[in-house]
């Protein structure tokens, strides 16, 4: 094994792949590509009531909302081994994370983040600004005695339509009650002002829409934290949910590269079976190879992240190195099965649009190349 996890750890990863079979297997034939598709919900609450007994649910969630908040290294172990199943009811095995609302307190806990960690209420993440025609200034507020007044545009809320409220990252103007800068804001779906742009979909089957500010009337202790902490806030846990998605395509790629071995070692209409070839065995051990590559990086990441480390770049690397290795992986894959894999409903046809996405969400590959230059050069962080 290239990870090299302790015996508790290797323990956990059968844990997993027999809790798939045996719980989320049978579910499975109902589930539809779409995370947020209606007709998945049922499906999502009985893969959380299962989760939850089996001890995966509450893995991401902290101590406090009656999670058991596992380490890095155990997230990174349970997170790959349910990529690696590549069963669709798989996602909705762990419960929702605090997120930016991390820190929030008092009255932000009590009606946004503790129901949030419950399940009885969702969220959405507004983050990214529109490009082209309709970019314009960045979603900035205005303070209006005990309010914000918010204006502006999310263009990619990933299950906005489905959110009771949303985190909102913006600019707050400076003015004579304060300071200005970023900050963190939840907004209520129904607050005044506040509306949704039409669902659009992803090549990977999710939904998503635009959230519009349109002098947006929310009151000003929506803010977590304060005006200044809204980047740093978003940033926070950056690089452990980076480390997530480098789990999600470790355990991708570690699929395709069992799945190839399955589809090259059964017999060819030209006769033997296509492992025989050279070429095959040439484009299997490249893939080999690069899964190798991608887990031990994966992997030293996450003892990083376990003993204390920020890995705000490490979390970077490994993001880039696992999500462009899956991505390759999988179009080998693609092209030795053949045109069976293009066919919709075969599970390459699926990872090819989702390892796509994977490159782009959580931010794009070139701008991480980019912070790792930045982290070393101005920061000192993120060593090799
Ligand atoms: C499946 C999916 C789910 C998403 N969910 C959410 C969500 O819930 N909430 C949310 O807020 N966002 C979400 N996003 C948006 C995502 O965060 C952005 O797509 C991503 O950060 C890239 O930003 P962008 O699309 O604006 O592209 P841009 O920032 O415009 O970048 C496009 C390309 O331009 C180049 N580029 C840009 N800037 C530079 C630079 N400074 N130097 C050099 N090259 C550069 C790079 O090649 C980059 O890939 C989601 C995206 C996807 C695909």
């Amino acid at each position: 094994m290239p990870e090299h996890v302790p015996p508790e750890l290797a323990e956990l990863r059968e844990r997993v792949a027999r809790f798939a079979e045996e719980e989320l297997r049978p579910l499975e034939a109902g589930a539809a590509d779409d995370e947020e598709a209606p007709e998945n919900r049922d499906i999502r609450k009985a893969v959380a009531e299962r989760s939850r007994r089996a001890g995966f649910f509450g893995m991401t969630q902290p101590r406090a909302f009656g999670g058991t908040e596992a380490g890095p290294l155990a997230l990174t172990v349970a997170r790959e081994a349910f990529a690696a199943t590549n069963l669709r009811t798989a996602r909705y095995a762990f419960g929702p994370g605090p997120g930016v609302l991390r820190q929030a307190e008092g009255r932000l806990r009590a009606e946004y983040l503790e129901p949030l960690m419950r399940g009885e209420r969702y969220a959405a993440w507004g983050f990214t600004e529109p490009s082209g025609p309709e970019a314009g200034r960045p979603t900035w507020a205005v303070r209006d005695g005990d309010d914000l007044v918010i204006n502006g545009r999310k263009a990619y809320v990933s299950g906005g339509s489905a959110a009771d409220f949303y985190a909102v990252l913006l600019n707050v103007d400076e003015d004579a009650s304060g300071p200005g800068g970023t900050a963190m804001v939840v907004v209520d779906r129904d607050a005044p002002g506040v509306s949704l742009g039409p669902d659009f979909r992803s090549l990977d089957g999710g939904t998503h829409c635009q959230l519009i500010l349109h002098d947006a009337r929310v009151p000003q202790t929506n803010i977590v934290g304060k005006v200044g902490e809204g980047m740093q806030r978003g940033l926070g846990n950056i690089g452990q949910m980076r480390l997530g998605v480098a789990a999600r395509a470790s355990g991708i790629a570690m699929w395709t590269a069992d799945f190839t071995q399955k589809q090259i070692t059964q017999p060819h209409r030209a006769g033997g079976s296509l492992s025989d070839r050279e070429q095959v065995r040439w484009i299997f051990g490249n893939m080999l190879m690069e899964v190798y590559a991608a887990r031990s990086v994966l992997y030293r990441t996450a003892r990083l992240a376990e003993d204390g480390v920020d890995v705000m770049n490490e979390g970077a690397i490994a993001k880039v190195l696992t999500t462009e290795t899956a991505g390759r992986v999988v179009d080998a894959a693609v092209q030795l099965t053949g045109g069976q894999a293009l066919i919709e409903g075969h599970p390459l046809a699926s990872l090819y649009r989702e390892v796509r996405s994977l490159r782009l969400a959580e931010g794009a590959s070139d701008l991480l190349r980019l912070n790792v230059a930045r982290g070393l050069l101005e920061f000192q962080a993120g060593r090799v």
